[in-house]
């Protein structure tokens, strides 16, 4: 499994402060995705366990959550980062393209983000968009988070 980068990201999984690694290989092939340089295989470095252990250390209680941007076509390598980030006790997250994932993946993530993009219809900030931001326990949909709520003066 190679990752293309690491952030720490503060909007995409709401009241969280997430570190996220941008997996490569998806393949769904979006148009107008916006990561087509992550979409071979081998771009970027291998993760290994040392790595990202290393990255985990290295935000020890500033962080909330790990989010993974894609990679549940690595499902078994998935499986295992999800559970050492929950040994870490850290919530999970998966922004997947696809509109549903295995309960192998479900049953170790706090959040899921399903959906292809599109275009047509935006992101999770749109209220028409195909994607859905839920918490995986309740099954609660969460995309009005993403929804800019204008505040009448
Ligand atoms: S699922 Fe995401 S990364 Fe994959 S092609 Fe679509 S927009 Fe790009």
């Amino acid at each position: 499994m190679h990752y293309y980068q690491t952030d720490i990201v503060f909007q995409e999984v709401p009241g969280e402060i997430s570190l996220c690694f941008f997996i490569c290989g998806c393949t769904l092939r979006c148009p107008g995705c916006h990561s087509w340089h992550t979409w071979r295989e081998e771009a970027g470095m291998p993760l290994t366990e040392a790595l990202f252990l290393a990255q985990l250390d290295r935000y020890q209680g500033s962080l909330s959550c790990v989010l993974f941007m894609g990679g549940e076509w690595h499902e078994t390598a998935l499986c295992h980062y999800l559970d050492l980030a929950i040994e870490k006790g850290l919530k999970t997250c998966l922004y997947t393209g696809r509109e549903s994932v295995s309960n192998n993946l479900l049953s170790r993530l706090t959040y899921l983000k399903t959906g292809p993009w599109r275009q047509d219809l935006g992101g999770l900030d749109q209220p028409n968009t195909n994607q859905r931001f839920i918490e995986v326990t309740s099954g609660q949909c969460l995309n009005d988070h993403f929804q800019r709520k204008d505040i009448a003066v």
